[in-house]
């Protein structure tokens, strides 16, 4: 993977450009990362907010009002293309994997999170690290 990487939104509002390598690369089993999915896992990197330039229109955001501890969700006004999340106490973006111009560029996850809330048919690749939740630094 290269340092830089370039992406944005299924419509073009929204780019952005990524000048560090991402710290961690993961598939999240979470239930609400299904829905953004299209009911598979979420696919995504975590890259440092000062490495991360958007640019465009200003992307909508989403927080789930009923959670203390809610993430941030940011996605395009226009498409509705899921970019990137916050998550308190978390320093880095989370960013979706398939919002990249080349995805090829991610080369696979280095572990699976909150398998606990996986659907059967999910595909883990053999041999790929596991947790039931979220594991502690990422
Ligand atoms: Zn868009
Ligand atoms: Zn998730």
């Amino acid at each position: 993977m290269t340092d830089e990487l370039e992406g944005g939104c299924f419509c073009g509002a929204i780019r952005y450009t990524v000048t560090s390598k991402p710290r961690l690369k993961a598939q999240c089993h979470c239930r609400a990362c299904q829905y953004f999915s299209g009911g598979g896992p979420n696919y995504y990197m975590l890259v440092s907010p000062e490495s991360l330039t958007l640019s465009g229109d200003a992307p909508g955001t989403y927080r789930n009002p009923d959670k203390p501890d809610a993430v941030t969700r940011m996605f395009c006004k226009t498409c509705g293309t899921h970019l990137t999340t916050e998550r308190p106490g978390l320093k880095e973006r989370v960013l979706k994997v398939g919002t990249l111009d080349d995805p090829s560029a991610f080369r696979g996850p280095k572990i699976a999170i909150f398998c606990e809330e996986k659907q059967d048919w999910h595909v883990i690749p053999e041999g790929l690290p596991t947790f039931d939740t979220l594991p502690s630094n990422t």
